[in-house]
């Protein structure tokens, strides 16, 4: 039986982090879903298409990886796929309280689906979305940290905005 994991989260916008943990998580699993979720109670820089689109640009070349929007509660979208696990990466001791209830929420809403925690590597441990919108808004250099299509699509976001 083919096994199946979801990695989810808000990608907004992706970075070379996130596409460290989705690639080995290959490792483990025979195919990785990685799970753009729509959050539209949070601010996001892109819209679910526009990030959706950008995670499928950059995997393109990795055939075990797909990638797909989702809505709604993020057991339904793991069981509705047949998906057995999640995959998170976790950096600093301060991913690991949210992650922690995450999981154990996770676990009580749907007991047989586990969640796999990778660590970052250490060239990627202080890297977060955030960050990267951050020094990208100030025009800084993000080479090296995301993707190049990323890096375009920031550049694009940010000199629209500051026209
Ligand atoms: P969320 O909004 O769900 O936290 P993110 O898109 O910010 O989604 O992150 C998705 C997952 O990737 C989370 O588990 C997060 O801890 C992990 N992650 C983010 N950046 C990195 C990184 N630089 N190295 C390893 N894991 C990361």
């Amino acid at each position: 039986m083919e096994r199946i994991a979801v990695y989810p989260g808000t990608f907004d916008p992706l970075t070379n982090g996130h596409l460290d943990i989705a690639v080995r998580a290959t490792k483990l699993f025979d195919r990785v879903i990685i799970g753009v979720a729509e959050e539209n109670y949070k601010e996001n820089l892109f819209t679910l298409e526009e990030r959706v689109s950008l995670v499928r640009e950059v995997v393109k070349g990795y055939e075990r990886i797909e990638v797909m929007g989702f809505s709604g509660l993020l057991v339904d979208f793991v069981s509705s796929h047949g998906a057995i696990a999640i995959v998170r990466g976790l950096r600093a001791v301060s991913d690991f309280e949210y992650e922690f209830q995450m999981s154990l929420m996770n676990k009580k809403l749907k007991e047989d689906i586990e969640t796999v925690f990778l660590m970052t590597c250490s060239e990627y441990a202080f890297l977060s979305s955030r960050i990267i919108k951050q020094i990208a808004a100030l025009n800084g250099c993000i080479e090296g940290l995301v993707p190049p299509v990323v890096e375009e699509a920031l550049r694009r976001k940010f000199s629209q905005a500051r026209a």
